[in-house]
């Protein structure tokens, strides 16, 4: 997509994002990370959807990005997470399914995930930083979540 086309957006307020804690609109800081809706190389300056285990007991928070003009991407990853190719299962994918690590809150229902279940994962997949980062929602969780991208989306007003 466009490279320049989110740098001039300013974050947003008052948006339907922050009925959700785990997810609001940020600045990308760096290029370390990757964007969970395309997998490449996030761009400094652009506007993003962060998500994080704000809501979980844990001691590091992980945060996860989106850029905005990628959620539907990402959208489409969450909706096909079923469908996604054994390859891409192990490797590549940046929303796959896998078994729920101790202590994960769902980052949409914010409910503590028994550990050891196959639910959906947000994964940091191809981030050259050396920690992977993951962070889990509910399978039940998806469509919901699916459904709110829709609205996000809106353009932000500033
Ligand atoms: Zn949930």
């Amino acid at each position: 997509m466009n490279q320049s086309c989110e740098l001039n957006m300013k974050k947003p307020k008052n948006t339907p994002f922050y009925e959700r804690p785990a997810f609001e609109y940020a600045i990308a800081k760096s290029e370390s990370q990757n964007c969970l809706g395309s997998g490449e190389a996030l761009v400094q300056g652009c506007l993003c959807l962060r998500i994080s285990n704000i809501h979980n007991e844990v001691k590091t928070k992980t945060y996860l990005w989106v850029r905005y003009g990628n959620i539907m991407d990402f959208r489409k990853r969450l909706l096909e997470v079923h469908r996604t190719a054994p390859l891409d299962f192990l490797l590549k994918s940046t929303v796959k399914l896998m078994a729920v690590r101790k202590g994960q809150s769902c980052v949409w229902c914010e409910e503590s995930m028994e550990q050891g279940s196959i639910e959906v994962a947000l994964v940091n997949a191809n981030d050259s930083i050396a920690m992977k980062k993951v962070l889990f929602l509910h399978d039940a969780c998806k469509d919901d979540l699916a459904d709110a991208l829709l609205f996000w989306l809106m353009p932000p007003s500033n």
